[in-house]
């Protein structure tokens, strides 16, 4: 019997909503956003599927992570640190390190004259999200003074959105104008705008490099309206034991849900040490055949209990489905649990096993 969760990832998919925003963003290219194990879902398989279809820009957040990528995919693709890193500690992988102040800016291009080997970056401007980036201040003084670029290739000036998602908000074309402003004080470089939702915004925001990550994976990048993405996550779980209780009983923790009719108890195999959240007690669903049956009692440590009365034929090692049925996006759990979709999948455990084949 089957006792452990399996997480299908359908890299056909991914390559597919990649695709689907390269033609959106046309003329301007698509990078893909592979930070934090490709949300979860595995940056070395993804990071692999997606040059395989054309993508030639890769962001990741740490170093670590950039070095485990370039490791994965050779020595072709640019590969840039959101969160930077000090000259030299890429150790000759080739990673672009994203410039986020004037210290950082300093600090390349000293290393760089000190080499006499130009350094390739990224520089991000901060236009609205006060977290990462050169502050207005910063950018006012590289505009009167560009010798300080001087040893940097820079390969793209970048900025991020704060509000993409809420296509109404002012902040975007706050930060539009912002950006525009700010590039006219420096050099001609190209420019990197848009994540997911920004390339939704209309053709300004594609910039000639777009950043999508959430949408690569199948969140709606237009919250509100049809989800235009393909699903690519399915979390298969196995049900381990089934029970029948009297009315009156208690199941799991605290005893927080009490049977007010006999009932059949489903325990499947997996917990919030999965990245399944405690806050979907009460609150989350398993698809079964063409059946919705409801979460009951607390999500455990491992462990997980349906209420299946309503499920007759149902037995120990039939699959549920947690993840990808239609009730069940990572956004629609995500509504659930008081999240957005990005949590649902960054938070998916490394115990389940990880079908990569076509969903
Ligand atoms: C995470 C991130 C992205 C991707 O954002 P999505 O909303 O997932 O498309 C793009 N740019 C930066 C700077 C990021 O941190």
């Amino acid at each position: 019997m089957q006792t452990s969760a399996v997480l299908r990832v359908d890299l056909a998919a991914i390559a597919e909503n990649w695709r689907a925003l390269a033609r959106r963003a046309a003329p301007g290219r698509v990078a893909g956003v592979v930070k934090a194990n490709a949300y979860g879902l595995g940056a070395e398989k993804v990071g692999a599927a997606l040059l395989a279809v054309g993508c030639q820009h890769f962001f990741v957040a740490h170093l670590a992570e950039g070095m485990a990528l370039r490791a994965a995919l050779g020595p072709g693709p640019m590969i840039a640190v959101l969160n930077g890193f000090a000259p030299g500690a890429d150790a000759d992988a080739g990673l672009l390190p994203v410039l986020n102040s004037l210290g950082d800016v300093a600090a390349h291009a000293a290393a760089a004259r000190s080499t006499g080997r130009a350094q390739r970056a990224l520089l991000h401007l901060d236009t609205g999200m006060a977290r990462l980036g050169l502050d207005a201040g910063e950018q006012a003084r590289l505009a009167a003074d560009h010798a300080l670029l001087a040893g940097l290739d820079l390969l793209y000036v970048m900025t991020h959105l704060a509000c993409a998602d809420e296509p109404e908000h002012p902040l975007n074309a706050a930060q539009a104008a912002r950006f525009a402003d700010a590039c006219a004080g420096l050099p001609p470089l190209p420019r990197s705008f848009a994540n997911s939702s920004g390339l939704f915004l209309g053709g300004a925001y594609a910039s000639d490099l777009a950043r999508p990550g959430c949408a690569l994976y199948g969140i709606n990048p237009t919250p509100g309206a049809t989800n235009p993405m393909r699903q690519v996550v399915r979390l298969e779980v196995p049900i381990l034991q089934i029970r029948d209780i009297p009315a009156g009983a208690s199941v799991g923790y605290g005893a927080s849900w009490v049977a007010s009719r006999p009932s059949r108890i489903a325990t499947i195999a997996v917990g919030y040490a999965d990245g399944y959240l405690r806050s979907l007690s009460g609150r989350g669903v398993a698809a079964w055949r063409d059946m919705t049956l409801p979460l009951v009692g607390r999500v455990s440590m491992d462990l997980v209990t349906l209420d299946v009365t309503d499920a007759p034929g149902i037995q120990p090692g039939d699959a549920v489905t947690l993840i990808g049925g239609a009730a069940t996006s990572p956004d629609d759990l995500a509504q659930r649990a008081g999240t957005i979709g990005y949590e649902i999948l960054t938070s998916l455990g490394d115990r389940y096993r990880r079908d990569y084949g076509q969903g």
